[in-house]
């Protein structure tokens, strides 16, 4: 087994000359024990590569693995006073409306001993200091006195790569793609999809004592995807029909009041998975594209409802 060092920068790597041969990865090498400030060059030989160096990642620009679609997220790390930090003891905050993101939300997160209080979007993302000075606004009172303490920008992928195999090389988390329109969830993904990929590659090399294949990745990503897609899929329709318009939004808001939407939006959440509902007869939700429209919503607030009540439904 090679021990590598506590930190590493892969420059570069190296496809094989033959079918069986080796990767070679380049990285600079950072030791700060031996008083050493800048790194030192060095490669390394590897059967395999797995691409877990994040949205900018340095094994999908190699691997020639394309662009994909991204958000951008920008965060405040705020301390505030403990007797506000009392009310987001077990609350978490979303905000959403023109003013905090076009296309996304604003939040307040509890973290430990802080809050973070960011926004995010994906068309307009020149203008993402004026949508967090507007989540700040809207969180003004509960966030009063805070002294911030970190300020985080990053780009969130949101849509897998177009290509995410290349002979023994493949990636994950972030480096794939694989953060969850709508909410914006990319941790679980990060983490799921590496311990599927190494699993992966445990099981195709027979613990070590057969040389992968590019079989072997694709079977990763093949499982990843059956398990994911669906998820995917019905936040990529939420986003869109939700965050659309202040209208939209506000449907979306009238409807997780509901208890029904609640439950099946709690357990898809804590399962990762398009969670069935309980029996249409639990909730009004499964009951309303029956019932007569209410005169006082606008039709785009009724279409998104409508939209809103059939995902509900095929989930379900
Ligand atoms: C502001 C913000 C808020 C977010 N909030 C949430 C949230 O509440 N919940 C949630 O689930 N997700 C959230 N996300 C998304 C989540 O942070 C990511 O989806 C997740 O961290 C992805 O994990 P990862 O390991 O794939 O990539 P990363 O966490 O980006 O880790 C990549 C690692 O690779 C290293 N690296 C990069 N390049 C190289 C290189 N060339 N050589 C060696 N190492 C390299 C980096 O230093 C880093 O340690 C948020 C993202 C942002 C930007």
């Amino acid at each position: 087994m090679i021990k590598l060092p506590a930190a590493v920068l892969l420059i570069r790597y190296e496809a094989p000359k033959e079918p069986n041969g080796s990767y070679v990865v380049h990285y600079n090498h950072y030791d700060s024990s031996n008083g050493k400030v800048g790194g030192e060059k060095r490669s390394l030989e590897v059967d395999a590569i797995v691409g877990a160096d994040g949205a900018n990642s340095r094994v999908a620009k190699d691997m020639g693995a394309g662009d994909y679609e991204y958000a951008i997220a920008f965060q405040e790390r705020v301390k505030i006073p403990d007797d506000k930090m009392a009310y987001y003891e077990e609350r978490a905050e979303m905000y959403v409306g023109d003013d905090v993101s076009p296309d996304f939300y604003g939040w307040v997160f509890p973290k430990c001993d802080h809050v973070a209080v960011g926004t995010g979007t994906v068309t307009h993302k020149a203008d993402i200091k004026k949508f967090q000075a507007a989540t700040r606004l809207r969180a003004k009172d509960k966030i009063e006195g805070g002294r911030i303490i970190r300020v985080e920008a990053h780009p969130i992928p949101e849509h897998p790569r177009p290509k995410r195999v290349a002979g023994r090389v493949t990636l994950v988390g972030d480096a794939a793609g694989y953060v969850t329109k709508c909410s914006g969830e990319g941790i679980y993904f990060a983490a799921k999809s590496g311990r599927m990929c190494a699993e992966a590659i445990v099981a195709g090399s027979t613990n070590g004592t057969r040389m992968v294949e590019e079989s072997d990745m694709r079977k990763y990503l093949a499982e990843f995807d059956r398990l994911y897609w669906p998820t995917y899929k019905v936040l990529d329709i939420l986003q869109k029909v939700f965050y659309r318009s202040n209208a939209a939004r506000e449907a979306f808001v009238e409807m997780c009041a509901d208890d029904y939407v609640q439950k099946m939006t709690f357990d898809s959440y804590l399962y990762k998975r398009v969670v069935p509902g309980p029996p249409r007869c639990a909730g009004r939700w499964t009951r309303s594209p029956c019932e007569p429209p209410s005169s006082c919503h606008s039709p785009e607030v009724l279409e998104s409802k409508l939209i809103g009540v059939l995902l509900v439904e095929i989930r379900g």
